[in-house]
């Protein structure tokens, strides 16, 4: 999972501003690199690893400026990070596109081995991107004229989609030419279109989130729809083009856990939605009959439906952990271990919200079960007299494969354990999770009526090209990339 922003100003504007602002609204969705691609007569980047604000400096900022520009942020990913793979990604010749995205290409490797391999393509790294910005330029240059016109950006669109599988955002601008942006045919990742009025005329940009939108001022126009394209050419009106045909299948998990409480995605809330979720836990919990003396949610996802949680069941929210936010995300240590120790170092408890009560602990998802078991143990340690856990997602029990980083099927703690099962291995007294019912019915509830990829909890692939071979793969490669 990634984070993009693409801007397109009126001639002479600069945009390197509101491009980095929009990068720190969104580091949530990746801390590992981050990268920006401006065009200003030629393309100029700035690429590193880290945070966005080491990788840039005050001295790459002029070197950055333009009216065209294409910023990313990468997602933590197990096993290798080098700075070869972080986007945006460009080519010069004989046309200039840059590109960046926010997602995963299911068939990557066929693409390498067929597609490339015929045309004597040799990608230069290991970022799935590379295939798309390959397929998608290649289309451009069969093009009749010398001018990339609209027509010639659909039919580029078109062959992306025909021959790039998975789900992916897409951001990125032609040179001198306009920005174009479009979202896989069934929608899965998030891309959201907005504007900004200036004295001359009209800026535009596409981001990952509304947030990016909200922070650096610009009105939000609409999201894209599922395998839609949207281009800007120089004429710099928007045009829409509706390319793919596929039924929409946003992705669920980003209400879950991955977006913004702030942001909007598809038209509902995520904060929103996560308000529904805390109620509904609530309601199931209630049908348990087991009484609790305190709410306390697992920071940070967890605070907003721990509060309705609450609320339905009639117990003061607390905070009972403090996190300090400098540590690294837990998720991305290489082994067991080391997860186990940070998670320590990152969650600090109040010991008076647990001593001699009984203490229902909500976290957004257990995935391999890491963190729940390591705060059972502390609320045990705090004196806690019970400590039952909620999730207020269901049991995780299938990689993803459209981008977002997830265990291999062996180390999803829910996976063929049985709930009293799963209380055991946690350590706690008592584990409930969302249902999936529940759950698409919350988020229905604050936006549209619309259906979900939640592969991740169901097994329901809406791509339907991930065979068992393709999951076995993924497995090898996850356990392999975690040895090293
Ligand atoms: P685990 O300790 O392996 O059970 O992971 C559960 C924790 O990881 C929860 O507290 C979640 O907030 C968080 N989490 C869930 N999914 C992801 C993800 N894809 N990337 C990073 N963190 C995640």
């Amino acid at each position: 999972m990634c984070g993009f922003i693409s801007i397109f100003g009126p001639a002479g504007s600069d945009v390197i501003q509101d491009v980095l602002t929009g990068l720190l609204a969104i580091q949530h969705r990746g801390q590992d690199a981050a990268g920006i691609v401006s065009f200003n007569e030629k393309f100029q980047a700035k690429k590193g690893l880290g945070l966005v604000r080491e990788v840039f400096q005050e001295k790459h900022l002029s070197r950055l400026s333009g009216s065209m520009s294409v910023g990313h942020v990468r997602y933590p990913t197990v096993g290798q990070n080098e700075v070869g793979d972080v986007q945006p990604f460009w080519i010069d010749f004989p046309l200039g596109v840059a590109m960046a995205h926010n997602g995963n290409v299911t068939n990557f490797h066929e693409l390498k081995k067929d597609y490339f391999a015929g045309r004597n393509v040799r990608l230069a790294s290991n970022c799935d991107l590379e295939a798309v910005l390959y397929v998608f330029a290649d289309r451009l240059m069969l093009r009749k004229g010398d001018a990339v016109t609209a027509e010639d950006v659909v039919a580029a669109t078109h062959e992306t989609f025909e021959r790039v599988k998975g789900a992916y955002s897409v951001v990125g601008i032609i040179a001198g030419v306009g920005m174009y942006a479009f979202r896989d045919p069934f929608g899965i990742k998030p891309c959201i279109f907005g504007r900004k009025q200036t004295d001359a005329g009209y800026q535009y940009a596409v981001a990952s989130e509304s947030v990016v939108l909200d922070v650096a001022g610009y009105e939000i126009v609409r999201d894209l729809k599922a395998g839609e394209l949207l281009w800007i050419g120089m004429d710099r009106k928007p045009q829409f083009f509706q390319v793919g045909n596929k039924p929409h299948r946003p992705c669920i998990f980003e209400y879950i856990y991955f977006a913004r409480p702030d942001s909007f995605l598809d038209g509902a809330s995520v904060y929103a939605a996560r308000l529904e979720l805390g109620t509904k836990l609530g309601e199931q919990w209630k049908q348990t009959g087991i009484e609790v003396d305190v709410v306390i949610p697992v920071p940070e996802s967890a605070r907003t439906a721990a509060q309705t949680m609450a609320e339905v069941l009639g117990v003061p929210y607390r905070e009972g952990f403090v996190k300090n936010r400098y540590v690294g995300r837990t998720f991305i240590m290489p082994n067991d271990k080391a997860r186990q120790s940070t998670i320590r170092h990152k969650l600090n408890p109040i010991r008076v919200e647990f001593e001699g009560k009984r203490v229902l602990i909500l976290d957004d998802s257990i995935v391999r079960g890491n963190t729940s078991r390591q705060i059972v143990k502390i609320a045990r340690q705090m004196g806690a007299a019970k400590v039952y856990l909620a999730s207020y997602s269901p049991p995780l029990v299938n990689p993803c494969l459209y981008g977002i980083d997830m265990s291999t099927k062996r180390e999803f703690v829910a996976r063929g354990r049985t709930m009293a099962e799963i209380a055991t291995e946690l350590g706690a007294d008592h584990v409930i999770y969302q249902t999936i019912e529940d759950m698409v019915a919350a988020v229905q509830k604050v936006g549209p009526n619309r259906q979900f990829c939640k592969a991740c909890f169901d097994g329901n692939y809406p791509t339907g090209d991930i065979t068992e071979r393709m999951l076995s793969d993924i497995e090898t490669d996850r356990l392999e990339a975690t040895k090293s």
